[in-house]
């Protein structure tokens, strides 16, 4: 119901807002949200134009609130799981600026309990839960792999190195996996065969150990890279002997927040500019798609090569816009939301 629904607006892309809390000891609590309806609508002001003059509407297929748990937030996305389950690609991405929760939304704090799983942990042990029901009916093979892209080149993070990335193209690709049966988009990159939801905790904690960080003004440890988790899940249909194939990448972008030209200079310079292209592009696929443009421009970057199975055709998108209240973020917010609205 719920995709039918989607398919009929605008192909399969559903776009949720979540608005981050104000973190203990944060200065200010001045917000920028006037109101969030139930109705996926989110009020903001400007904090220069105080009064209804300042403020602007945005309409998402959900928004969720400071006080939103993860469970809540999780039950959105289990049809979502599902899909992935029943032989479907699926890309949920979280996009905004750093500091904006999408590290939480997608994976939770550090040290996370079960209660705080972000999308990841939630997601796989759902996915393992469906399998295990389906038990006489379907077998099911779940493989991870877990890469980040950092200046436009795609990085192994459960090996620790950089990946020859490979165009996926039906006709020029010999490698097979248990989800792509016409090849990896990475097919370099270490395939991690999973049979619980500890060993995927092990090899996501892993892997984010090797993400590339570094200092920014904004936060210390700001993430200038996109992690990609991505799960191949086959099932043998147990009865027809035949198997299903289903694909989920789960995506926590780079920081979407400008930089200033004038304040950084050489490798900072040059990771901006990857981050802004990427994410521009990713931004241009996905506005291809909702106008169902009959040309996808998937090439432009590493971050679309990457995803191109989970985007557009039958795949089945999500993208979290996250924000953070504080009205000093007034101007990122907005931009963020600007990104959002381009592609609703
Ligand atoms: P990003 O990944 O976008 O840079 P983080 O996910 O690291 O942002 O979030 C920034 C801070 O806010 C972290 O300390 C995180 O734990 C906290 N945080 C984010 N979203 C929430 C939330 N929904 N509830 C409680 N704390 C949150
Ligand atoms: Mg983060």
């Amino acid at each position: 119901k719920l995709f039918n629904e989607i398919q009929d607006l605008r192909g399969n892309i559903r776009v949720f807002c979540r608005v981050r809390p104000f973190l203990p000891g944060q200065n200010g609590k001045q917000t920028i949200v006037e109101s969030i309806g139930d109705n996926g609508q989110l009020v903001v002001t400007n904090p220069a134009k105080p009064g209804k003059e300042g403020q602007k509407t945005f309409k998402f297929n959900k928004v969720f609130g400071p006080a939103a748990t993860q469970g809540e937030v999780f039950a959105d996305i289990q049809p979502f799981i599902q899909s992935v389950v029943d032989g479907y690609n699926v890309c949920i991405f979280a996009y905004g600026q750093t500091g904006s929760g999408k590290t939480y939304t997608m994976t939770g704090p550090n040290d996370a309990t079960e209660e705080e799983w972000g999308v990841n942990f939630r997601a796989l042990n759902n996915l393992f839960k469906i399998s295990q029901n389906r038990r006489s009916t379907f077998q099911y093979e779940v493989g991870v792999q877990v890469v980040e892209i950092y200046n436009d080149q795609v990085r192994d993070l459960l090996s620790n190195r950089t990946v020859i990335f490979v165009f996926l193209n039906p006709h020029t690709m010999g490698v097979t996996s248990i989800s792509q049966p016409n090849g990896l988009a990475v097919p370099d990159a270490s395939m991690h065969p999973v049979l619980s939801t500890t060993d995927v905790i092990d090899l996501i904690n892993l892997g984010f150990k090797n993400r590339t960080v570094s200092a920014t003004a904004l936060n210390e440890r700001s993430s200038r890279s996109h992690s990609i988790v991505t799960v191949h899940v086959r099932g043998k249909d147990l009865k027809a002997g035949n198997y299903i194939y289903g694909n989920l990448h789960l995506v926590d972008l780079a920081g979407s927040e400008r930089v200033d030209r004038s304040e950084v200079t050489g490798d900072r310079l040059k990771e901006a500019q990857h981050i802004n292209k990427s994410l521009s592009s990713l931004g241009d696929v996905i506005f291809a798609l909702a106008q169902k443009s009959p040309h996808v421009p998937y090439r432009n970057s590493k971050l679309t090569q990457v995803l191109q199975s989970s985007l557009g055709g039958q795949a089945k998108t999500l993208m979290f816009v996250q924000l953070n209240p504080d009205v000093t973020s007034y101007s990122e917010s907005l931009s963020t939301l600007k990104f959002a609205e381009r592609v609703s």
